[in-house]
């Protein structure tokens, strides 16, 4: 299974109609298959985050964006689940503070991310500033329009000085997003994750999806790709985001630190 498949080619123009949600190309034996298939991906993960964490030299940034209830916090629970918590964090990025809106709108994003040795999460993310911000009017289009360079910048500085940068929007359909939303209202135990705010966004869904296509057109590049998970199967979008990132992981060349010198001797009384 490759998810290089879901890879946005740097500056091809987006049409979010052409990719299907509930595609599962990758894996048509099936939900169940999948999902073992998952669960082996991320053990290897969990071993691989070990060695990148013990030899503290390269940096992971992985950014989680979709539409409400498009499944950032499974795709965080499930794909990391065999990864050692010391060594991955999660920053959410929701509505700024007063402080952080008293500041560029990259200021709150840059001290959250990863250091040598560990793997950053983003559930939202710096994108929220040419989405959201976008949609709903929340500075003019002369404001948001440039901060697609200034993204492409910002990643391009981070990638040059060690870190391995993978975007990722999981891309749930219009009507999946109806089932979930009822499902949230409809479960009492779901019933704390609704809220009312979903519903105006939800009412903006085709502004999103514009919003969204030029993040996608402009933002993907070679330091720094974006890929089209097709999400409304949850088992199939945590497979390939575990096989996108364990791809990039096993590219990075890792191994364990070096031990001392001369342990072979040393016995321990
Ligand atoms: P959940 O899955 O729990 O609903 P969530 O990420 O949707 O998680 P919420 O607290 O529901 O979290 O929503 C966060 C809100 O903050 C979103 O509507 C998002 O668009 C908004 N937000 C994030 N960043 C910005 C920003 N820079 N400017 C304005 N709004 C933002
Ligand atoms: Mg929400």
């Amino acid at each position: 299974m490759n998810g290089e498949a879901y890879r946005v080619e740097p500056g091809t123009e987006v049409r979010l109609q052409s990719h299907d949600p509930s595609d599962l190309t990758l894996c048509e034996s099936g939900k169940k298959p999948g999902r073992r298939l998952t669960t082996e991906l991320n053990a290897r993960l969990g071993e691989l985050q070990e060695v990148l964490y013990a030899e503290g030299k390269h940096k992971v940034l992985v950014v989680l964006q979709a539409m409400d209830t498009g499944g950032k916090d499974g795709t965080i629970r499930h794909v990391f689940d065999g990864t050692n918590p010391q060594g991955v964090k999660v920053a959410s990025f929701k509505k700024p503070t007063a402080r952080e809106l008293a500041h560029d709108y990259l200021w709150r994003v840059h001290r959250h991310t990863p250091g040598s040795g560990e793997i950053v999460i983003f559930n939202r993310s710096h994108y929220e500033d040419v989405l959201v911000v976008r949609v709903r009017h929340l500075v003019a289009p002369e404001v948001w329009g440039r901060r697609y360079d200034h993204i492409n910048d910002f990643e391009r500085r981070l990638t040059d000085e060690g870190t391995t940068i993978l975007k990722f929007f999981l891309n749930i359909s219009k009507e999946e997003q109806k089932a979930r939303l009822q499902s949230r209202l409809d479960e009492p135990h779901k019933r704390w994750k609704f809220s009312r705010d979903d519903l105006a966004e939800r009412e903006l869904w085709e502004d999103y999806q514009v919003a969204y296509a030029a993040v996608l057109r402009r933002t993907s590049t070679a330091w720094a790709p974006w890929y089209i998970v097709p999400a409304d199967r949850k088992w199939y979008r945590n497979l390939v985001v575990s096989q996108v990132l364990l791809d990039a992981l096993e590219g990075l060349d890792m191994s364990y630190p070096q031990p001392e010198e001369g342990l072979a001797d040393v016995v321990v009384e």
